[in-house]
């Protein structure tokens, strides 16, 4: 994944369109169906000049830092294209008819391989549409694990009745938002969701508070751990912390679900001295009873495409199975090969599912483990570049208070140290078009946040415009 040798992703100066590109765009949107349809040419012509100018350039620019975007390499847009094409829907393992599922299972074998985590350990695996999904799946499955009676068959209510417990808790650090709509959609609620982490290092667990939590009678807990905040890029948990938190949560009967939507690739990156702080941060993800992954993310592949792993497959099937519709068991020709591989209808959200697994088994083959480990120092290495000119610059200020640049991820968090300056940062930067930051909060006011996510980042280059921008934007104001 030699960024260098990008020549078929055309880069441009540009991350966002100018103001008139929207309005064109939108003046020229198709306002209601037509009777008689325009046809493709001109269909093809109003796509490509009116809206596609009006869209955001995450992708054809290496300056877009907003959110943890991603960008997709070369081999998963072709993978992503060919999927299209084929129009393949990966459901039901039919062994005789398509080889689209043992695709989807070889390319989540190379994604636990990657992380350095044995499949064999993992057997409920599948690709969701996110972060999201993977996070309302890893709760739905811990939800059916903590209480002695099936919630997948009784209800919840029932269930909690059964086993007699009165409530539920997700103990957790910093949460993602989307662990709270995870617990409003599976119906154990986002005040459910009880943040246990340190006065001092927000991010990191209270174990003391994480205990006490836990030892509550009549109380069923899932654990979920942020593997990298989204904010700092901070990760909640060392390989020892891991140990202990795992044997609380053996204790008590608790379920360990892992949130690394972006945090999972920091388990490719060399044991040396320069990761060390980062390497600790995914240290023991192999003690979770589930894990959250994104590959629309660090893995650079089109949207979307999450990753959930889980070790309990039975009873992922439990709560998943869709097994009434007996036009969909499993055709014969399955017992002719080595493994029945699951159906994806059976483990996971969806019933009908597009072909996302061939992007990631493209991407993983093409680049293999030493092009994302590559693209993984590539991106820290701008990061903490961005981070030491920041701490060392007069105008910004690098966040946390305490941040060291060797704890830098993929994400700089600062602001101005000027408040004025500070209220119209972001605006000002993304007004000049070149580069797109996030804006966020922090300790109660306005912070900006880089986030380096694509794969076509190549340092000198990026960090020259990144140094030329925030300092004309402080000069200009
Ligand atoms: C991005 C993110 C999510 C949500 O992911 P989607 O892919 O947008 O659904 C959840 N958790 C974390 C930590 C994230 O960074």
């Amino acid at each position: 994944m030699d960024s260098d040798a990008a020549s078929s992703t055309p880069l441009t100066v540009e991350v966002l369109p100018t103001k008139k590109d929207i309005e064109h765009a939108r003046s020229q949107l198709i306002s209601s169906l037509p009777e008689k349809g325009i046809g493709l040419e001109q269909i093809e012509k109003h796509m490509r000049n009116d809206l596609v100018p009006g869209f955001n350039k995450p992708n054809k620019s290496p300056n877009f830092y907003g959110f943890v975007t991603g960008g997709t390499t070369p081999a998963s847009l072709l993978g992503d294209h060919i999927a299209v094409e084929n129009d393949q829907n990966v459901q039901v393992f039919l062994p005789k008819e398509t080889i689209a599922i043992e695709v989807e299972d070889r390319a989540l074998n190379m994604v636990c391989d990657l992380l350095n985590l044995s499949s064999d350990d993992w057997p409920h695996r599948t690709f969701t549409t996110g972060a999201t999904a993977s996070n309302i799946v890893g709760l739905a499955c811990g939800r059916e694990f903590v209480l002695k009676a099936s919630v997948a068959e009784h209800g919840l209510r029932e269930a909690m009745r059964i086993a007699g417990v009165e409530q539920f808790q997700v103990l957790t650090t910093v949460p993602h938002s989307t662990l709270r709509k995870a617990a409003s959609i599976v119906g154990l609620g986002r005040a459910c969701v009880r943040d246990v982490g340190l006065a001092e290092a927000p991010h990191r667990f209270d174990t003391e508070a994480l205990r006490s939590a836990l030892s509550s009678s009549k109380v069923a807990s899932i654990v979920a751990i942020s593997c990298a905040e989204v904010n700092t890029g901070l990760f909640a948990t060392n390989g020892e912390e891991m140990k202990q938190i795992r044997q609380l949560c053996d204790q008590y009967g608790a379920w360990l679900h892992v949130d690394a939507a972006f945090g999972l690739l920091a388990r490719v990156l060399p044991h040396t001295e320069e990761y060390a702080a980062l390497v600790e941060g995914v240290e023991g993800l192999e003690l979770a009873d589930s894990i959250t992954g994104d590959a629309h993310k660090l893995l650079n592949v089109p949207y979307d495409c999450g990753i959930f792993l889980s070790r309990h497959l039975a009873l992922g099937t439990n709560v998943f199975q869709n097994t009434n519709a007996a036009y969909l068991s499993v055709a014969a020709g399955a017992e002719e090969l080595q493994r029945i591989v699951p159906s994806p209808l059976n483990i996971g959200l969806e019933n009908s599912r597009r072909f996302r697994a061939l992007p990631v088994y493209a991407t993983l083959a093409a680049y293999g483990r030493e092009g994302y480990r590559d693209m993984m120092q590539r991106q820290i290495g701008l990061a903490r570049a961005i981070a030491s000119f920041i701490a060392s610059s007069p105008f910004y200020e690098l966040l946390p208070d305490d941040h060291s640049i060797d704890r830098t991820y993929i994400i700089v968090l600062f602001r101005a140290k000027d408040d004025e300056a500070n209220a119209t940062l972001v605006q000002r930067v993304n007004d000049t078009r070149r580069v797109y930051l996030s804006g966020t909060q922090w300790n109660g006011r306005p912070a900006a946040r880089f986030a380096i996510a694509t794969w076509q980042v190549q340092i000198e280059r990026d960090l020259a415009v990144i140094k030329e921008i925030l300092q004309e934007v402080v000069q200009r104001q």
